[in-house]
C-alpha cells in the first residue's frame, strides 16, 4: 500500500505535549494550572477519538514529563545543562520548587497510553522543553539534552518538534546523528519564522491569530515532492488548531471554514496538510473544543472517501519519501 502513496495527500497531525515544562515562564501565577490538569482527561480522550477516526499523530513529548515523580527524573538528568541569559527558559529553574508528584509536570500513565495506542507516533519535544533559538545555550548542551531525552523515552525517536518552533539548522545533523529522521519546520511565510520568545501582545501575534479564521497567508500545504532534507527531514506545519475562546465564539465557524478549505484542497490536490497544537490547549472549554476537533476529523474522514486523502503521522511521511527516494 505505502508504494502509492506517493501521489497520496495526507492529513498530518502533530502535538506537542509537554504539561507545565512548556510554560513555566508565562505561568508563573499558576493561572494556567487548570488547563494542566485537565491534560490528564484531555490526552485519554483524544486518544478515543482518534482511534474512532483511525487518525495517525505524533506526539512530540518533552522527556522530562515521562516519569511519575521528581525522584525518578534525577536519574536522567542531562550532564550539561541549558545556560540561558535569561534564566527564565529553564525547566531546571523550577525543579526546586515542584512537588514529588505533581500532575502538572509528570505523566508516565499518559505515556504509556499513547505508546499503546494504534498509530501513534510517540516522538520528541525534547528532554527539556530546550529553546533552540534563545541565547547562551550552546550546541553541547543541545546534545547533551537530546540524549537525555532518548534516555528516558525508552525506544527510538524518529521525529522532533522544536519547542516554540524554534529551528536551528545548526542543530538538525545532531538531531540525525540521535537518529532523529524528521522536526516539523514553519509555515513558509515571514509571520512564522523561527525566533526568539517574545511574551504579550504584539503585532504578529494579533496577525498570526486573524489568520486562523481568516486565509491571510496561504494554505501552506506542500507535495511530498516539495518536502525539503537538511540532515533530516522539514515535514513543516501548516496551520496550528487554536482553541475555542468564548468572546471570539461568534468566529467558531470561520476556523472550522478556514481549515476545511485547506484540508480539502490538500486531498483535491494530492499534498500535505499539517495540523498542530498542544494538548494543554484543550484543558478548557473542553467540550467545545472536542466538538470542534470531531468536525475537523470528520471532514477529514469525507475527502478520504473522495479523494483517498491519508492520516499520517511524522513518521508516515518519511517512510513515504524513503520509498520514493
Ligand atoms: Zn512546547
Amino acid at each position: 500500500m505505502l508504494n502509492n502513496m506517493d501521489k497520496k495527500g495526507g492529513f498530518v497531525i502533530s502535538l506537542d505535549f509537554e504539561l507545565g515544562w512548556g510554560v513555566q515562564d508565562t505561568n508563573r501565577d499558576g493561572s494556567y494550572d487548570g488547563n494542566l490538569h485537565a491534560v490528564h482527561t484531555v490526552v485519554p480522550r483524544l486518544l478515543e477519538l482518534f482511534s474512532k477516526y483511525a487518525i495517525h499523530v505524533t506526539w512530540a513529548t518533552v522527556g522530562m514529563l515521562c516519569v511519575t515523580s521528581k525522584t525518578d527524573l534525577i536519574q536522567y538528568l542531562p550532564c550539561e545543562k541549558p545556560t540561558y541569559s535569561n534564566t527564565v527558559f529553564s525547566s531546571y529553574e523550577i525543579m526546586p520548587s515542584i512537588q514529588d508528584k505533581d500532575p502538572r509536570y509528570f505523566a508516565a500513565s499518559l505515556v504509556e497510553l499513547i505508546k499503546n495506542t494504534a498509530n501513534q507516533e510517540f516522538a520528541t519535544h525534547t528532554f527539556s522543553h530546550y529553546y533552540c533559538v534563545e541565547d547562551g545555550q550552546t550546541k553541547e548542551q543541545f546534545i547533551s539534552d537530546l540524549k537525555s531525552a532518548k534516555k528516558i523515552a525508552q525506544q527510538p525517536l524518529k521525529s522532533i518538534v522544536f519547542p516554540r518552533n524554534q529551528v536551528n539548522k545548526d542543530y538538525l545533523s545532531i538531531c540525525q546523528k540521535e537518529g532523529i529522521r524528521a522536526y516539523r519546520g514553519n509555515p513558509k511565510h515571514p509571520l512564522f519564522k523561527s525566533e526568539q520568545f517574545l511574551d504579550g501582545w504584539h503585532f504578529k501575534r494579533i496577525y498570526k491569530i486573524a489568520d486562523s479564521y481568516l486565509n491571510l497567508t496561504g494554505h501552506h500545504t506542500f507535495s511530498l515532492q516539495q518536502i525539503e532534507k537538511n540532515h533530516i527531514w522539514n515535514i513543516q506545519a501548516s496551520a496550528f488548531l487554536r482553541p475555542y475562546y468564548s468572546r471570539l465564539k461568534i468566529l467558531e465557524n470561520l476556523k472550522l471554514k478556514r481549515i476545511v478549505k485547506s484540508l480539502q484542497y490538500a486531498a483535491k490536490n494530492g499534498e500535505i496538510y499539517h495540523l498542530w497544537w498542544h494538548p494543554h490547549n484543550m484543558g478548557k472549554n473542553i467540550d467545545e473544543n472536542f466538538e470542534f476537533l470531531e468536525k475537523v476529523l470528520v471532514e477529514f474522514t469525507k475527502n478520504k472517501e473522495k479523494y483517498n486523502f491519508q492520516s499520517y503521522s511524522m513518521s508516515d511521511v518519511v517512510k513515504n519519501l524513503e520509498i520514493n527516494n
